[in-house]
């Protein structure tokens, strides 16, 4: 982070750009003010990469310019085009809003795919009526449209006109707070997050993404309002959702919507995860910060969006399943199968996608007991055969959810885990090497047993042939044709089937 850039090297650093005061001379010459505004400023300062630039237009006061956003876009693209560059120029004339695509890049010729993209906007003032984000907009100033802004590390603008270029606007001390690592809305958070409830989202999303702290008068106003989130569309929750999740420590994001109580309203299944029950003194741990730790764990281990999702997902049968045995303490039978179950209705509330990704998850949610179970016990060959057979393609994965999954603070009986789950590991490199049991396919056919022993399809064909998969994958024969079928016979004999 470098917030004390002056105005001379904010210039400096726009000029990466040359798109910036080309932006500048169109709108000087309408005689209107362009400021670049919002993400990509707090991106400048925070160091990090930015991708859309928006600009903010504005027309000073007796000016009629009619949509001066459009009117800067238009000015562009005809600049572009006049000297042989590739534009594109599109028009949301409803929106007073105008989009510029252009060949233009900060690396000339570097790259042949970029492309630099520029959202247009008039400056806005926007009013609100309580049952819908909709606004009511009106034209404004720059103070107005800075002042809808979410927070105030969101609410920076650089002047692009000739006269001013490299301007910084910081009305709300929005450098102080990215210094102090703070987040916090520019006017009276309770106006501002009831107005649009997605901002209270986007302030979690925000702390997490930049591991900064909720103000906290910021943070008691997420707690008032957090009941307005019910007028947002679950797809624009689930894409704030999805952000944190893929946030360097995804769970801070839950840590704090737990806290101001937004996590019940949103995801009331992984709430319930939290707290802990005391029966004759015996507690059983927390399953929503177990969950979280081991989230954390398989974000250390690379994991991309859905076996993050799977990780959240893992215990989630635990609340349903929880039982206090007596002479046993806590127990959560089948919380796997339960856990997996449950993964349609959550998916189908928050909008995820019900496709092969939702069975994945599911996938993980049921076997992720599994590769403890075998390290607990004997880690055999046909233990693991099977697993790889039901993991399929994804046994990788689920290697790294059940590794992630040990939070023991036990150090011997952790460790204990992770040599065993080394043997699973190096067994299964072995049986894949030598036989693909990820694909693996019983070599006598339900087909050629009823073929065989004139059977119509009945409970002897599906015994056959499973007896035919145990003796395999426990070693007893080898896995090939000529052995599946002596071996057929002879089990046939054995159970009185008559070969007629
Ligand atoms: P990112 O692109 O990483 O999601 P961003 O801050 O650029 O972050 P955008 O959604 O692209 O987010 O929005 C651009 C700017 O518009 C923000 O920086 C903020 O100033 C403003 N903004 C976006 N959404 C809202 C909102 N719901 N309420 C108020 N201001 C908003
Ligand atoms: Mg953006």
């Amino acid at each position: 982070m470098n917030t004390y850039l002056t105005d001379e090297e904010l210039a400096l650093h726009l000029d990466r750009n040359p798109i910036f005061h080309l932006i500048g001379d169109a709108a000087d010459g309408l005689g209107l003010e362009a400021y670049v505004v919002g993400g990509y400023v707090r991106d400048i300062f925070l160091e990090r990469p930015s991708k859309d630039i928006d600009v903010v237009v504005v027309a000073p006061q007796g000016h009629p310019q009619d949509a001066p956003g459009i009117a800067v876009a238009k000015a562009l693209v005809n600049h572009l085009k006049s000297e042989h560059r590739k534009a594109w120029l599109s028009v949301f004339r409803n929106f007073g809003t105008a989009q510029v695509k252009t060949s233009l890049t900060p690396q000339e010729g570097e790259d042949e795919e970029a492309f630099t993209e520029v959202e247009f906007v008039g400056a806005r003032r926007e009013s609100y009526s309580h049952d819908s984000r909709k606004p009511i907009v009106e034209d404004g100033t720059l103070e107005d449209d800075l002042d809808r802004r979410d927070l105030t590390i969101n609410a920076l603008a650089i002047c692009l006109n000739r006269d001013s270029y490299g301007q910084l606007i910081d009305r709300f001390d929005g450098l102080d707070d990215m210094e102090d690592g703070l987040i916090r809305t520019p006017l009276d958070p309770d106006i501002t997050f009831s107005d649009d409830p997605l901002r209270m989202m986007r302030a979690i999303r925000f702390a997490t993404q930049l591991n900064f702290q909720i103000d906290e008068e910021t943070f008691a106003a997420l707690e008032r309002n957090r009941e307005r989130i019910s007028i947002i569309s679950r797809e624009r929750v689930i894409d704030e959702l999805n952000k944190i999740m893929m946030a360097p420590h995804p769970s801070k994001g839950f840590v704090e919507l737990s806290r101001c109580g937004l996590l019940t309203l949103i995801f009331p299944e992984l709430a319930a995860m939290e707290g802990v029950e005391t029966v004759n003194g015996r507690a059983h741990k927390d399953n929503f910060y177990h969950t979280l730790e081991v989230l954390e764990n398989v974000v250390r281990a690379g994991a991309p969006l859905y076996l993050r999702w799977a990780a959240l997902l893992h215990d989630i049968g635990k609340p349903r399943s929880k039982r206090w045995e007596p002479g046993v303490g806590w127990t959560f039978h089948n919380h796997n199968f339960i856990g997996e179950k449950m993964v349609p209705a959550i998916f189908r509330n928050l909008k995820l996608p019900l496709d092969d990704r939702m069975k994945y998850v599911q996938k993980l949610v049921s076997l992720h007991m599994r590769p403890i179970v075998i390290a607990d016990e004997e880690v055999t060959d046909s233990a693991v055969r099977r697993l790889l057979f039901e993991a399929g393609e994804d046994i990788d994965d689920l290697m790294t959810l059940c590794e992630a999954d040990i939070t023991s603070k036990n150090r011997e009986k952790k460790q204990r885990f992770l040599d065993n789950f080394r043997l699973v590991r190096e067994k299964l490199k072995d049986l894949q090497e030598r036989d693909n049991y990820r694909t693996w396919t019983n070599p006598v056919t339900g087909e050629e047993i009823m073929e065989t022993f004139h059977l119509k399809p009945c409970r002897e064909v599906g015994e056959l042939k499973q007896a035919i998969k145990d003796a395999i994958w426990e070693s007893r024969i080898p896995n090939t044709h000529q052995a599946a079928r002596e071996f057929m016979m002879e089990e046939a004999r054995r159970r009185g089937i008559i070969v007629n």
